[in-house]
């Protein structure tokens, strides 16, 4: 007998992978460049030449202890040097005994979830949100992912759903600003009352509810907008981190998970997520990126091709009666589509080889997820075809 439940998982692809794959088959007939692929969030600017740089010196190294184990958290080391530059950036005083590096954002919040969840836990989740969410909540931590529907003219919080669904159950509530799918940024405002609500229901409950703060596009953010850093706002955060999008690697799987010492029972909490990436079987994240990682951590990828092609797409898409919301940061756009049922209008999309992931993927039914961290030139061919699937609705 093998676990019907992962058989499952494994054999549905998900959306984005269909697209994917279809896209694939699209190339091989009408040609790579008349295929539109805006469905999968893979940065298509170059990690900086930093990285290189960082790679050839590591790689002049001694290749045993470059290429061995290090400590389950992560090389010391790496964790300090990852330590200061946060506290160099937002004025904290971390050391690396907060931190536990992992094989990207996933492994990050797998462990975050695994470390808290227990018998009868609910975790929350603002939709639109990263599909993944849902298996590592789910078929990973064990716990009901409970979801807040979407505040569709901005995509802020709408506090009203969150204060019904907040119970004595709510182990955690998870963010994800720069969002993927919306590209929103949630305001200090939205922050500061989140934090305020959360406490109040700490209190209530008589029990901590931790908010995991999902970062991998903390730095990705336009026309000078600041993201707040939760740790400011309230003590009992957990922040998953990846470098898959701001130093564009996310083939080579390096993140962390960061446990304030100010987040309840942090100690605990902490000895949690090492005890959680050993029973998922992580032992330790890659030897060589941690060391890269460490070299880089100040930098960032060249944001300003994603700026270009935010503005593109979001002035040609809304000039043609397009509605969206203008999003600050990650390099997602997610209007609404011209139908109620967006599986339909995805696949009507694809007549013209236009390949835009349904918003109910992401718990936001009636919209799309446009990935433009594709050439610009490509969204500059695909305007047009897009101004044509429009025509069809008027
Ligand atoms: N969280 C969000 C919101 C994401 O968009 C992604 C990847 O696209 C991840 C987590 C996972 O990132 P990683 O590649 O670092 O595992």
């Amino acid at each position: 007998m093998i676990n019907e439940h992962m058989m499952d998982l494994g054999s549905r692809r998900s959306t984005i992978r269909e697209l994917f794959e279809y896209g694939n088959s699209r190339a091989a007939i009408v040609g790579r460049e008349n295929v539109f692929d805006f469905s999968i969030g893979n940065p298509n600017v170059p990690a900086p030449e930093a990285v290189r740089q960082a790679i050839y010196a590591e790689a002049a190294g001694d290749p045993v202890a470059l290429h061995g184990y290090t400590s389950a958290q992560g090389a010391a080391d790496v964790r300090g040097a990852l330590a200061d530059s946060l506290n160099k950036r937002f004025g904290t005083d971390y050391t690396g005994d907060s931190l536990y590096l992992t094989a990207g954002a996933a492994a990050a919040l797998s462990c975050a979830f695994k470390a808290i969840v227990c018998e009868g836990d609910e975790i929350i989740v603002f939709a639109p949100y990263f599909p993944e969410y849902k298996m590592f909540i789910e078929s990973g931590a064990g716990a009901k992912c409970v979801i807040v529907p979407p505040s569709i003219a901005d995509f802020q919080i709408d506090f009203g759903a969150l204060e019904q669904r907040l119970n004595e159950h709510t182990k955690a509530v998870v963010v994800n600003s720069p969002n993927n799918p919306s590209g929103a940024v949630y305001s200090e405002q939205t922050i500061k009352r989140l934090a305020d609500m959360l406490r109040g229901k700490e209190k209530e409950y008589g029990h901590p509810i931790y908010l995991i703060s999902d970062e991998p596009y903390r730095e990705i953010v336009y026309d000078g907008v600041q993201v707040p850093f939760v740790p400011h706002f309230y003590d009992d955060t957990i922040i998953c981190y990846s470098y898959s999008k701001s130093l564009s690697l996310p083939g080579e799987r390096i993140g962390y998970v960061l446990v304030p010492p100010a987040a309840a029972d942090s100690r605990e909490l902490y000895a949690a997520v090492c005890g959680a990436g050993r029973a998922l079987g992580y032992v330790c994240a890659p030897s060589m990126f941690q060391r890269v990682a460490a070299r880089c951590a100040d930098q960032t990828s060249d944001i300003a091709v994603y700026q270009t092609n935010r503005d593109l797409l979001f002035n040609g898409l809304t000039s043609m009666g397009y509605h969206c919301v203008k999003p600050d940061g990650a390099f997602y756009l997610f209007p609404q589509t011209l139908e109620a049922d967006d599986r339909a209008f995805s696949e009507r999309a694809k007549k013209y080889d236009l390949l835009v992931v349904p918003g109910a993927d992401f718990g936001a039914p009636g919209h799309m997820r446009i990935s433009y961290c594709v050439k610009t030139e490509t969204i500059e061919r695909a305007l047009p075809l897009f101004e044509r699937l429009a025509k069809e609705y008027r």
